[in-house]
């Protein structure tokens, strides 16, 4: 049976916009040596915005039109640069890499380097690739802030000893630029698979906590001792996680909730 510890602070949480869906992670919570952070969206405020970009207009168009199908927020940010769209057919979206699509009867990669120079000839520069026909044509430079309470979120959890890492699946140098600025380090252009085998791999060392927010962290989330989704409103049913925050911020008052319930229940 749950304490009634955890059920009372189970239902103070909720009315801070925190979901405990597994009231075990809350006495859980207290014992975590190891904490994972996603970062676009989680430590970064997922806004992107184009800096730069490379190539035609036409090409930039069509990679536009495609993206106009994906939710991915730097979808959103190339999307937004043409109004006009091309007709698409048979849009694919391949998690954590990019989109392919037939746009204007063209074939149509947009996506993170690695991923587009994997599947198309030619070289670039560039955060995003935009690949027309199996050659690339086109460059784009991305630009995503951190959140303004990341820095004193990860200053706090350095203060309560926990180790600290970024896993994500952005291969840029924005990666680690993002590392340096919080001080903590990063595994970078990760799929969502091998966000599973670190987790995996830091278990091995202590409980161990997974925070992100994308569809695409689900499986990271479920294989960590402690997963944790970000999301708020509508969203919510959709993600996995043992408890949901409405963002970082919200974390520090997890541990102390946490931290209250055991010592009540003891
Ligand atoms: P994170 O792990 O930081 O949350 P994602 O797994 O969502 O990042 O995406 C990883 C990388 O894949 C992005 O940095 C980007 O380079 C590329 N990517 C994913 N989806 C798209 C898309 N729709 N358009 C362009 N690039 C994409
Ligand atoms: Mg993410």
């Amino acid at each position: 049976a749950t304490p009634m510890a955890v059920l009372t602070t189970v239902n103070k949480l909720a009315k801070k916009g925190i979901i405990v869906r597994n009231g075990d992670s809350l006495e859980k919570i207290e014992k975590a040596k190891i904490i994972i952070f996603d970062k676009t969206g989680t430590l970064t405020e997922g806004k992107f915005t184009v800096t730069k970009y490379q190539g035609s207009e036409e090409t930039i168009r069509l990679a536009s039109s495609l993206e106009s199908y994906s939710s991915h927020p730097i979808a959103k940010a190339i999307s937004s640069l043409y109004r006009d769209k091309h007709k698409v057919e048979g849009f694919n979206d391949f998690p954590g890499e990019g989109v392919y699509g037939r746009v204007d009867g063209k074939e149509i990669i947009v996506g993170k380097r690695e991923f587009v120079l994997k599947n198309c000839e030619g070289n670039a520069d560039g955060d995003i690739l935009i690949c027309v026909n199996g050659k690339v044509e086109g460059s784009i430079w991305v630009e995503d802030k951190i959140r303004d309470d990341a820095k004193e979120v990860i200053s706090k959890l350095k203060d309560m000893e926990k180790e600290i890492y970024i896993a994500t699946g952005d291969p840029s140098s924005s990666a680690e630029e993002a590392g340096k600025e919080l001080g903590v380090k990063v595994y970078k252009g990760l799929s969502p698979e091998d966000k599973v085998d670190i987790v995996k791999e830091l278990r091995k060392r202590g409980v161990t906590v997974f925070i992100g927010d994308g569809v695409n962290d689900a499986e990271a989330i479920k294989e960590a001792d402690i997963g944790i989704a970000i999301s708020s409103g509508t969203e919510i049913a959709k993600y996995a996680g043992d408890i949901i925050i409405p963002s970082i911020n919200s974390l520090l008052t997890v541990f102390r909730y946490g931290k209250r319930a055991v010592s009540k229940i003891k």
